[in-house]
Formats: C-alpha cells, structure tokens, sequence
C-alpha cells in the first residue's frame, strides 16, 4: 500500500468512529471538525490530507509548523493551521504569520502577544482558551505540567481575548488529564464550555479528543477532535 492509500483507510476509520460516536450521542457527524495532527510527519502527509478532503490541520511546534505551512503554501494547497501547543509566548510572531487557529491559549500574556503579533500581521486569529482538567491541579490550585487554565481564570483570559481586536474567541481546548477518566473530564470541560457561552454567545468551540478518547469527547459535546496518530501512525518520538 503507498502513503496516500495507508492515510485514507485511516481516514475512513477515524471518520466512522466519528460517525459512530455521533450517532451515540444523537448528534450530527457534521457538527464535529476533525483536525489531523501532523506533528512530527513531513508536508507530504498534509498534502495527501488534504487530497483526501481534511481542510484543518495541527500542529504543536513553531520550528516544525512554520516551514511545512509554508512547504503546503508553495504547493497551492490551503487549509486551516491549528496551533496547538504550549510555550509559544516567544514565537508569537510566527505563529500569528501562519495559523488560523490557536488552541492552546491559557494565559492573559499569551492573549496580548498572539494579538498584537496578528494585528501587525494584518491578520485575525481564532483563539481557544485551554482549560486544566486535572483533579489534582484544582486542588492545589495550580496549573499542571499538561498545560491550560483553572476554570475560575477562564472568564478573564476570554475577557481579554474578546477585547483584542486581532483575535475572536472561539471557544475551549482541553487535553484529557493521563491517568484520569477522559468521560469525567470532558464533562467538567462541558460544564466550563457551558458557562462560557453565557457570556460569549458565539464561542461555541469545543476542542477536546484524540486518537485514544474522541469517542468519550464527542458524547461530551466536542465540536473538533484532534487526531494525529489514529491518522498518519505512532510517532517515534513523543511530540
Ligand atoms: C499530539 C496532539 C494531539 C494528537 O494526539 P494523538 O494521540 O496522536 O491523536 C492532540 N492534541 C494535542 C494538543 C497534541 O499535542
């Protein structure tokens, strides 16, 4: 089998779980974006993604997405780059020149760097506030090594993100806390989802799942599954 033959038969498996989770939860498979992970496999991937009809991509490191967003650029082939890792306070400004969607915002310095680095850019970006989920980081009170915000700080940090004219508040990211219960935790992210939209009606974004939990993400109201490994294969290295 070549690449791109390998990549869609992934596909059609990932979009029947899709399909089946949906159905599950009597919602519509068309209310959930998939968002294909590529971290770690070369623009070639994105290419045959994209062939096979994947509009939205992902990707956790600026050293790595900057080149292959441009690479799938220089190729005449457009989708969506979704952001969506930790640490990009210093890379701001080449985040903000490629990606259309950031997931992993959970601070108010992050809102102000990503903001004026696309205002400069003469571009907008779609932010998502992440949200911690880790049991233990509640208690403590302290956001863990995973990354995202305490729920009580998710109000100011979509304050600020509404208040930036360069970006829009999408919504919320989460990553199931390891070790956890992935079903407990998206129903907390549910819950933190709910409360958002009270105050930003249109931030109706739900990012939450991946290869291992969309199904229990989707029966939580997930509107974008984050899939890289289900996809395209294990990574050899963690990314
Ligand atoms: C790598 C990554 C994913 C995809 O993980 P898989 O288990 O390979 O599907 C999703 N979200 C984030 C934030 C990631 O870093």
């Amino acid at each position: 089998m070549d690449r791109r033959e390998e990549i869609a038969a992934n596909l059609a498996a990932v979009r029947e779980r899709i399909a089946a989770a949906a159905k599950a939860a009597q919602r519509h498979p068309d209310e959930i974006t998939l968002v294909a992970v590529t971290k770690t496999y070369p623009a070639a991937d994105v290419l045959h993604l994209a062939a096979l009809g994947v509009r939205d991509v992902g990707e956790n490191r600026d050293q790595e997405a900057a080149p292959k967003a441009q690479e799938v650029r220089t190729a005449g082939v457009n989708v969506r780059w979704h952001f969506v890792g930790q640490r990009q306070r210093n890379k701001a400004r080449s985040v903000a020149s490629y990606a259309d969607v950031v997931h992993s915002v959970d601070r108010v310095s992050l809102v102000a760097a990503l903001g004026d680095a696309a205002a400069k850019a003469g571009r907008t970006l779609e932010i998502l506030v992440q949200v911690n989920l880790d049991p233990a980081a509640q208690d403590a009170g302290e956001e863990q090594l995973r990354g995202g915000a305490l729920p009580a700080r998710v109000p100011e940090i979509a304050a600020a993100v509404a208040a930036h004219t360069a970006l829009t508040l999408g919504g919320v990211m989460a990553v199931a806390p390891l070790g956890a219960d992935p079903a407990a935790a998206f129903a907390r992210l549910a819950v933190v989802a709910d409360r958002l939209r009270a105050d930003h009606p249109n931030a109706t974004v739900v990012s939450a799942g991946m290869s291992d939990d969309l199904e229990p993400a989707i029966a939580h109201g997930a509107t974008h599954v984050r899939v890289g490994s289900a996809l395209l294969g294990k990574r050899a290295l963690l990314g």
